[in-house]
């Protein structure tokens, strides 16, 4: 294997230690950061990522309720909800796990998140932030890959970065902050036509598609670095999009999958809910 590996585990490890030291400081000042969390329904999944959002923030001495609702509930009563959180002064970010039910209109919940309690990021007051470079809650996954990005070194700034995927939560954020740090960008989705001539170019390569081993070794320039956010579900084993034992071989870095991105998302989170509780106390 040539490329050098970037371990998700240990980075998010000694980050979420940092954040832990950030949320005694709070609590010594007389404010305990605090993370509500709306789950609705049964979706396994979705039972799994709460369960761990919420060990993070213990582990982290961040404040966590998760409010349950049930499958069936009512777009009224996941909006009461929200707006009883929004007006709550002891909560500082406010999460509603995604995918809703089908019968809940998943935009109107998120627009009515207050964009300052908005750790998640996917309100469009925080969107146009990010877009126009001020202040505001960035989604996590993205934000996780920049930090992976910094904690190894990987140069960014005048770098080709070619992202694939244009999700709201992954592909056009990453593409943002990408831009921010300087480098030339480019953003492909299923419509782009010769992709793998234009993987080849880059210097940064962010899978974001969620199709197992969709990245080959062949659209990988030699000594690149592949951040694989990808998470698919194959034979009951977690994958990324990315082939990793081929891509191995010609990057020169790589995020394996599990252990790489995914660690990362969640110390986010608990870095977007201290940034809310720090403005709040303030
Ligand atoms: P998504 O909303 O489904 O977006 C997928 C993107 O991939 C779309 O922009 C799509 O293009 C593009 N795409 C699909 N087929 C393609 C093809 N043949 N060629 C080029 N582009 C193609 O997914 P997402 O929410 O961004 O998530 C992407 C992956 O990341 C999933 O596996 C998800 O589970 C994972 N994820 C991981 C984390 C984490 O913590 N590690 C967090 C979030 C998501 P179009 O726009 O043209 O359809």
């Amino acid at each position: 294997m040539a490329a050098k590996l970037i371990d998700g585990r240990t980075v998010a490890k000694e980050y979420k230690e940092k954040l832990a030291l950030r949320a005694q400081a709070l609590v010594e000042s007389g404010v305990t950061p605090h993370l509500a969390v709306v789950l609705v329904g049964e979706n396994p999944a979705s039972q799994v990522y709460v369960r761990n959002k919420e060990n993070a923030c213990i582990k982290a001495g961040i404040r966590s309720t998760v409010i349950r609702l049930e499958e069936s509930c009512t777009q009224a009563a996941l909006e009461e909800t929200v707006e009883k959180l929004n007006a709550d002064q002891s909560v500082h970010g406010i999460l509603v796990q995604l995918p809703l039910p089908r019968h809940l209109d998943e935009a109107r919940v998120l627009r009515l998140i207050d964009p300052d309690k908005d750790v998640d990021g996917f309100h469009a007051m925080n969107s146009g932030r990010l877009m126009n470079g001020q202040k505001g809650f960035v989604p996590c996954t993205p934000l996780g890959v920049m930090e992976l990005l910094r904690a190894y070194d990987i140069p960014v700034e005048g770098r080709h970065a070619v992202v694939i995927g244009r999700s709201n939560i992954v592909g056009k954020p990453q593409a943002m902050l990408l831009l921010h740090a300087n480098a030339t960008v480019t953003v492909c989705h299923s419509r782009t036509q010769n992709l793998a001539e234009i993987t080849r170019q880059a210097d940064i390569l962010v899978a974001a598609v969620g199709r197992a081993g969709f990245v080959t070794a062949d659209m990988v320039k030699p000594g690149a670095a592949v951040i694989d956010v990808g998470i698919n579900r194959v034979d009951g084993k977690i994958v990324g999009d990315v082939d990793f034992e081929a891509v191995s071989e010609v990057a020169g870095y790589l995020t394996p999958v599990p252990g790489g991105v995914g660690q990362m998302t969640i110390a986010m989170l608990l870095a977007n809910t201290l940034d809310a509780a720090e403005r709040c106390g303030r």
